[in-house]
């Protein structure tokens, strides 16, 4: 909740420094039992820790890979649940967090597209995703140690007004003070959105998942493209006001014999041409009823080779395989739990 509105949820009664105390405690030291704000008179306590919104949603499983990666299955307030994921990698660790629960868009490699669309989260639950996961891993308040990376389930420009409100809060210097450079919002290629977003004062860094290497291929793999050309997309990307430190991301998932050749390869890199750009490879994370098959490690590595030529270019190690925690297998367990 912004500052405003848990003074409006306070109501006249309550001073107006209440407002900021509350603020100040939850978003600044993560003190996210708000019956434990000392700085607060007891009985008020106990009334926000019951009555106030905040959205904090609540843990329902917690799924520990070998890796270190931690899936968590949280409960919303209604009752839905979302994924969210804890990454610990060195000093710095990266939580992915959900802006939808299920999504919209219908990938044909992507799980959490088979869900479907259920609703938006409001930026309390995509901030509370973090606070959540921030405090089971003990991570000090302050201590700007992670990378936030919008690439759970849905697609956050069809919660644009979600997503934005949800980076403020979360860059706020007075609050959680997360740079903006170390938030990172994934998207489909929503281009409307990409021009709304482009207007924002404070906007996460943007990554565009590409995946494929042709316009008639990405329609096949992406039904969206559609709606949305890839040529179209690609202007929009150039006319994109990148900050001093910003490049454009794009995220490239390689599937066995469809997208991976070396002359995919040299088309991703003439698409990209005059972009300030990198790339990112993800070889498919298999799942059930995902007719896509794993390339080799060798494919994979020729297919960085040439585009690194032109631009950066990584391969995005899978994590947390064992729990079902990479990109595109949120939400495996419920399906498995559907199937016949
Ligand atoms: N909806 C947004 C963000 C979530 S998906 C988007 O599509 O960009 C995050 C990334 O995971 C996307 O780049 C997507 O292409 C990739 N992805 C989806 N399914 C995958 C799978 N089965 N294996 C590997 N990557 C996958
Ligand atoms: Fe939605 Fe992203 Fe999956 Fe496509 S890849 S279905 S946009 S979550």
């Amino acid at each position: 909740m912004e500052l405003g509105e848990i003074q409006a949820a306070l109501g006249p009664s309550q001073p107006r420094f209440r407002a900021r105390q509350i603020y100040d405690a939850v978003y600044r030291r993560r003190i996210i039992d708000l019956s434990a704000i000392s700085t607060l008179p007891r009985p008020l306590r106990e009334k926000l820790a019951s009555e106030l919104p905040i959205g904090l949603p609540a843990i329902e499983k917690r799924f520990d890979s070998t890796d270190g990666t931690r899936r968590y299955l949280l409960h919303l307030a209604d009752g839905k649940t979302v994924e969210t994921v804890w990454m610990p990698e060195g000093e710095r660790s990266t939580i992915c967090i959900s802006s939808q629960v299920g999504c919209p868009v219908n990938c044909a490699f992507c799980l959490t597209a088979l869900l479907g669309l259920e609703r938006n989260l409001t930026a309390g639950e995509i901030v509370g995703q973090v606070l959540r996961a921030a405090a089971d891993n003990s991570l000090e308040a302050n201590a700007d140690r992670v990378n936030i990376v919008m690439m759970g389930q849905g697609e956050p420009l069809l919660n644009l007004a979600g997503v934005i409100k949800a980076t403020r809060l979360l860059t706020d210097p007075e609050g959680m003070a997360i740079s903006p450079r170390r938030i990172t919002l994934s998207t489909s290629g929503i281009i409307p959105k990409i021009v709304e977003m482009a207007r924002e004062p404070v906007r996460p860094k943007l990554a565009i998942s590409l995946n494929a290497s042709t316009e008639e291929q990405r329609r096949e793999l992406m039904p969206i493209t559609r709606k949305y050309h890839l040529k179209v997309l690609l202007d929009a990307c150039r006319e994109y006001p990148l900050r001093a430190w910003e490049k454009l991301t794009f995220e490239y998932v390689l599937l066995k014999g469809v997208n991976d050749s070396d002359a995919d390869a040299r088309r991703v890199v003439k698409l990209l041409a005059n972009l300030n750009a990198k790339v990112n490879l993800i070889a498919l994370n298999p799942g059930p009823g995902i007719d896509f098959e794993t390339p080799s490690a060798g494919r994979v590595a020729s297919f960085q080779s040439i585009v690194r030529k032109a631009m950066p270019c990584f391969i995005r190690k899978p994590r947390g395989l064992d729990v079902f925690a990479a990109c595109g297998q949120l939400k495996r367990m419920e399906l498995v739990a559907l199937a016949p």
